[in-house]
């Protein structure tokens, strides 16, 4: 592939050194010219190319967002330029325009239950926070301005925002910037493979369940606002939820008159073959946050669902709505996400998902969990994560082997293989995939044998023989 940039590779590296914070990155190691850096600059169905004309599957969508792949820019670019020639911007803030309408009315027909009513934000972090404000107006109105806590878990990712960065479980993160914004209570995750009390199946439900409630009852259940728990949590790796488990919170909820945020910036538009993740769990939240899929990230935009129950007091005489966000419901983005989920039902986008699930489960295990450093294969949907483990099944590595392996080693290996993927240690180790969900069977079998060539190196590379 030819470069088709003007500049050369190394002329841009060296000026993003020179000028471009990256984000949670180690900004100092990319090398005084920067030639450590991935310099993207076009994309193609599942793949993405570096300036050098390099080809990488792009098995981490762009950080959960890419779900329709980079091939639709000429019909996003056309609905864009007509709608940036009709109408370039205006607000949501007492006007409206027919793309945010149109948007919002769309949403509400897809989203479980009663969640009818949909405020627009520019992005996750901000949907988090405003799922917060709408839930503290909903319990103010109801004459209950007690409740000023929340629970969620244990190093689950909400955002990074000061408020949205209360609802974030990973410590340091947070305690760099001080008192958290909102009182949050921190309640066991649904790790499965290192689970709670050694417990399984239903046994592992009642054990977390248990753990929240008493969170609850020792913060006082009068005084929590909200529960807030992705579908399938991110961070820890693709953690899944044991059987009962969502009903098992929802009923907490009820029962302590708490409002259930499902924070679904990752898991809705058909990560785990849904428009929205808490389908799967056949759960009807009373919030659902989204953002990155909402418009395949062909333009930043995210939003909160919200029920009629919770938006009830915001429509009585005299009750005004505390909350706005100057680009939330951009015209330009509400069209691109209305073409996005054209596109999706037009490409039968979940129906591939759906489809390929079961095999992509079987591949992934199949060629995964036989590997020295591979102990557990976990996931759902396009979205799986991999135990990384220093030889015996339940060993995690020391801080030393996490720094070899997760920001020395693999990094450059999965480069050489062509392959974006992500590896993390906010929980114990893994190696996480989330690829486009247009990919088809073959991209994702390239896909798998590769990941297969990487974690067999990498096991080799931290001196684990096979058994
Ligand atoms: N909530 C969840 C579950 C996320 O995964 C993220 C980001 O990855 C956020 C919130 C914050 O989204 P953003 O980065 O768009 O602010």
């Amino acid at each position: 592939m030819a470069v088709t940039h003007q500049d050369s590779p190394s002329s841009l590296q060296q000026r993003a050194q020179q000028h471009l914070l990256l984000h949670f990155t180690r900004n100092g190691e990319l090398g005084p010219d920067g030639s450590g850096l991935l310099v993207l600059e076009r994309g193609e169905g599942p793949y993405v190319f570096d300036i050098a004309g390099n080809r990488y599957f792009d098995a981490l969508s762009s950080l959960f967002c890419s779900q329709i792949g980079y091939s639709f820019g000429e019909e996003m670019a056309a609905v864009a330029a007509g709608q940036m020639t009709r109408l370039a911007f205006n607000t949501n803030w007492a006007t409206a325009h027919p793309p945010a309408i149109e948007l919002a009315e769309r949403l509400a027909e897809l989203a479980p239950g009663d969640l009818n009513k949909v405020f627009f934000t520019s992005g996750g972090s901000e949907s988090v926070e405003t799922a917060w404000k709408l839930a503290r107006q909903y319990h103010l109105a109801r004459g209950e301005p007690q409740r000023i806590k929340a629970i969620a878990r244990d190093r689950a990712y909400h955002g990074v925002t000061l408020g949205a960065l209360s609802f974030t479980g990973v410590d340091r993160f947070k305690t760099p910037f001080g008192r958290p914004a909102v009182d949050v209570r921190h309640v066991a995750w649904t790790n499965q493979f290192r689970p709670l009390d050694g417990l399984e199946g239903e046994a592992l439900t009642g054990g977390l369940l248990a753990d929240m409630e008493r969170a609850i009852q020792e913060e006082g259940p009068d005084t929590i606002a909200v529960i807030i728990a992705e579908p399938v949590q991110n961070a820890g790796g693709c953690l899944t939820p044991p059987p009962g488990y969502w009903q098992g919170v929802r009923e907490l909820a009820d029962r302590h008159g708490i409002l259930l945020i499902a924070d679904e910036v990752i898991c809705a538009f058909g990560r785990l073959g849904e428009w929205f993740g808490s389908r799967r769990n056949a759960v009807e939240p009373d919030l659902i946050t989204v953002a990155k899929g909402l418009t395949s990230a062909y333009a930043p935009m995210g939003a909160v669902l919200v029920s009629d129950r919770v938006a009830e007091p915001l429509y009585a005489p005299g009750a005004t709505l505390l909350h706005g966000i100057t680009f939330g419901g951009h015209p330009v983005a509400a069209a691109v996400a209305l073409k996005n989920i054209e596109i999706f039902e037009r490409e039968q986008v979940l129906e591939n998902v759906r489809a390929l699930e079961p095999w992509l489960e079987r591949e992934l295990t199949e060629k995964l969990l036989g590997l020295p450093i591979v102990a557990d294969v976990r996931g759902a949907g396009f979205f799986w994560a991999f135990e990384l483990v220093a030889g015996d099944r339940q060993q995690p590595f020391d801080a030393d082997g996490r720094e070899r392996l997760l920001r020395g080693f693999l990094p450059g290996r999965l480069r050489k293989a062509g392959l974006i993927a992500r590896a993390d240690d906010r929980g114990d180790p893994v190696l996480q995939i989330a690829p486009p969900l247009i990919s088809n069977r073959d991209q994702l079998a390239e896909m798998v044998g590769s990941l297969a060539e990487v974690l067999a190196d990498a096991g080799e590379f931290m001196g684990l023989v096979e058994a």
